[in-house]
């Protein structure tokens, strides 16, 4: 998906998601209660009227017996007030008597419970009745007549499970419509309280992580936090940065255009005039140096953004031995014009990464080793790789050294120890800035180790097998 359809995809609203969920939950609830109750108390309700066709059956078959005349007379007027569904049947199935069938029914001897009675005394069973919705539960005795065995069988038509949820329905539509009601107005409650903080959350975003309401959203509000501060510290940084460009272009130009000035209006004199020249190209060279640091910083900037969006950075394997030996050709000149002796020992090692940034970087550091040296120093360039098989570049000087309150700070931009000796020796005041932005990109890490009047090594490691 495109971040332009992304766009255009309205996000969800959370207050119905919650709502909408709640009334599930809530008639989910309702219709598993229900279907819970009616099956439990379906089951206890048929378990009691077994008992109870039980003991009665029992009851009506000791008086039958007690009696003595074994008729279906007799039988009728013992389950006269019983309620229940009574009846007699022969050893052949023959049906003596039926409370509820006077006039006759068919041969049972094929009914189970009257088998199970004639076979075991005692049997007990339950079928579909005609009616829908309910079925009829039977126990059978059997009875000992000097005639043969009789069977006295009570019968009771209950409600079977459709019956009894055909008569939870009325019941169940009400339950349903009281908590759909209920469940709208809860969680129409509970979102807004949900919701409530979150929102008052967006409104002070200076505070949101001492703020934050639910500790679920705490990852949000830690991110939300920290971006805001990476976007104030570089709204800051640009701030300075442009405050102190604007500085160093200005004191160049200013003296550019006093001296241009003296000269066009004759106010210099023709012997001074060639003085002046030269004074006007140093203070344009440093412009041009200024300039270039600040597009090779902008262009390391945007390298690095383009690396946070995730687009790699072009990176090939880099002889750091080669390059060793190549910059201290280069930079021989600049350091017999410091009265500086330039040394290297360059061990096999290769970095994976961008060459002309590796370039820079040694340049910077020999450059600044020489500039910030004294004459009769030296300046060794080293690189190999360490013990722990990482690969690294070092520069060591015997010059002046860095103030231990100074060391944390000449990484930043226009940072300088010594404005004066730093524009004296054509200092831009961003050649660490530009080491530290380089080694950033390669991952790499910054040992610098420095005391006053001592020297400087500051070293370089790469990460292993880079
Ligand atoms: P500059 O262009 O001023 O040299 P840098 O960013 O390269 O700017 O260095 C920042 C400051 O760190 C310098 O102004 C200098 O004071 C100090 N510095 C850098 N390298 C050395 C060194 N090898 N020895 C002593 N001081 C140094």
């Amino acid at each position: 998906m495109s971040d332009e359809e992304r766009r255009q995809i309205r996000p969800r609203s959370m207050t119905r998601r919650y709502r909408r969920g709640l009334i599930l939950v809530g008639v989910l609830c309702v219709v598993a209660t229900l279907i819970a109750a009616t099956l439990l108390f379906q089951r206890s309700y048929t378990e009691r009227v077994d008992r109870y066709l039980q003991v009665l059956c029992t009851t009506l078959a000791d008086s039958y017996t007690r009696s003595g005349t074994y008729d279906s007379q007799t039988l009728a007027d013992l389950a006269a007030d019983t309620g229940v569904r009574c009846s007699l049947i022969a050893q052949d199935g023959t049906v003596l008597y039926d409370s509820e069938h006077p006039g006759g029914l068919p041969n049972h001897a094929d009914r189970p419970e009257v088998q199970a009675a004639l076979a075991q005394g005692s049997g007990s069973c339950t079928r579909q009745s005609e009616t829908m919705g309910q079925e009829t539960h039977y126990y059978a005795l059997g009875i000992d007549t000097p005639a043969g065995v009789q069977v006295l069988r009570v019968g009771e038509e209950v409600d079977n499970l459709w019956g009894l949820s055909a008569d939870t329905l009325p019941l169940f539509a009400v339950a349903l419509v009281v908590i759909l009601l209920g469940a709208g107005l809860l969680s129409a409650v509970l979102t807004r309280l949900l919701v409530q903080p979150i929102n008052r959350l967006a409104e002070n975003l200076d505070t949101i992580e001492a703020d934050v309401p639910y500790e679920e959203l705490i990852p949000l509000a830690r991110t939300v936090q920290t971006d805001r501060k990476l976007r104030e510290d570089n709204e800051t940084m640009r701030r300075e940065f442009t405050a102190n460009v604007s500085h160093e272009l200005k004191t160049p130009l200013t003296s550019i255009s006093g001296y241009a000035e003296l000269i066009e209006t004759g106010m210099a004199k023709s012997a001074d005039v060639p003085a002046f020249a030269s004074r006007i190209h140093k203070e344009a060279q440093r412009m041009i140096a200024l300039v270039s640091d600040i597009l090779q910083l902008s262009e390391l900037d945007s390298t690095q953004a383009a690396r946070g969006q995730g687009v790699p950075p072009d990176m090939v394997p880099v002889d750091l031995a080669s390059l060793v030996k190549e910059i201290s050709q280069t930079m021989t000149v600049n350091a017999r014009k410091a009265y500086v002796t330039l040394q290297y020992d360059a061990r096999p090692s290769t970095v994976k990464g961008c060459r002309d940034q590796l370039v820079e970087l040694a340049t910077n550091l020999c450059d600044n080793a020489i500039r910030y040296n004294r004459p009769g120093g030296h300046v060794d360039l080293r690189c190999g790789t360490g013990p722990d098989g990482c690969p690294y570049l070092e520069v060591e000087d015997n010059g002046i050294g860095i103030p231990q309150d100074s060391q944390s700070r000449v990484f930043e931009r226009f940072y300088r120890v010594d404005k004066s000796r730093s524009k004296a020796t054509g200092g831009t005041g961003l050649g660490l800035a530009i080491v530290k932005h380089i080694a950033l990109l390669h991952d790499a890490r910054i040992d610098l180790q420095s005391q006053v009047g001592t020297g400087t090594t500051i070293k370089v490691t790469f990460p292993k097998n880079s």
